[in-house]
């Protein structure tokens, strides 16, 4: 292991983002594939509920396993939708096959799906803005199958000239994006209405993330390597002038080089990681590139910064025992 010697390292203080962790969608959806199995219930979840490690390891412990189809949910078996939904024929052919369906659809994205429907049924021309293959934005194509994705603005001369048109957004797009793309489509619709399903935990989040970015010196983003919305998060730092790197959890920090000099680390995560992986990476960071005096304490002073984030307001764990830690900070 390649850290620091004793005495090497400058960090001082790990400031984790105020309302981090779980997101309240991905945090109901895995809630409901444990309640099931506590139920004993033999319990599926149709694709990962959430792609992290950890949270997949423990839902495996808990007898929770992720199938990619249908077809592959046992006879007798519950199946957990996840946070992202899904097409309305999904939910058909489970029906159909006589599964029980435990629908953890976030209530944001079911909110998006109707919305959308109603854009059909008024005869719009729709624009989604949206990253193609994203489960969210597959399964509300289920809904305007005709509707044109669009995602970076090197695809926005795709969108024709009509007389009514709609834009509608995956949650998780950045705000920015969303109005800049509203702004281009004024000039190509007679009639144009904007309905801006951007999630508000996404805003909060990148508006807590450039708050802790402007007070540190370098940012640790955590999060899945595809996440849009962890990579969403470094480029705003970046965009704050704070350097900052992504990772996707505390064993990718094996190197001390991008802390040299640094003093004060903020730590961020996307809406799929678990608040405890932003503490174990904060332990990590005093562990690998602290003074001598943090590194003494990292652990102590790991669930201090966990503590101070993790406020009743910004709780975002589906765990008991942080609930009861959040309450009492
Ligand atoms: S980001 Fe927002 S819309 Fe998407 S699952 Fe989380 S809470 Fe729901």
């Amino acid at each position: 292991m390649c850290e620091h010697p004793e005495g090497m390292g400058t960090v001082q203080e790990v400031r984790i983002a105020k309302r981090t962790g779980f997101c309240y969608g991905v945090r109901e959806a895995i809630d409901k594939a444990k309640e099931s199995a506590a139920a004993g219930n033999l319990t599926h979840t149709l694709g990962q509920v959430v792609h992290n490690e950890g949270v997949v390891r423990e839902l495996t412990q808990l007898g929770v396993r992720s199938v990619e189809s249908l077809d592959d949910v046992d006879h007798g078996a519950a199946v957990v939708i996840r946070a992202h939904g899904v097409k309305p024929e999904v939910m058909q052919r489970a029906e159909a096959r006589g599964l029980e369906v435990i629908d953890g659809t976030c209530t944001w994205v079911i909110q998006e799906q109707r919305q959308l429907q109603e854009l059909v049924d008024e005869g719009y021309t729709i624009v989604l803005l949206g990253t193609p293959k994203h489960p969210e934005v597959v399964g509300l194509l289920g809904f305007a199958p005709d509707a044109i994705v669009v995602d970076d603005e090197a695809d926005w001369d795709r969108i024709p000239r009509r007389k009514r048109m709609a834009l509608i957004t995956q949650s998780t797009q950045p705000p920015w994006k969303f109005e800049k793309l509203a702004a281009f489509m004024v000039n190509r619709a007679h009639e144009l209405k904007i309905l801006n399903t951007v999630c508000p935990v996404t805003i909060r989040r990148q508006e807590d993330t450039l708050e802790t970015a402007q007070a540190v010196d370098l940012m640790v983003v955590v999060g899945g390597r595809h996440s849009a919305n962890t990579k969403e998060l470094t480029r705003l730092c970046e965009i704050a002038g704070t350097r900052a790197i992504q990772i996707e959890n505390a064993k990718d920090l094996t190197d001390p080089a991008p802390f040299d000099a640094v003093v004060a680390v903020g730590v961020t995560g996307g809406t799929s990681t678990p608040i405890e992986d932003l503490r174990d990476v904060a332990e990590r960071i005093y562990l690998l590139a602290g003074t001598p005096a943090e590194q003494a304490r990292a652990s102590e002073l790991a669930r201090r910064a966990l503590d101070a984030a993790a406020t009743p307001a910004g709780r975002t764990t589906s765990l008991p025992e942080r609930k009861v830690a959040a309450g009492a900070a």
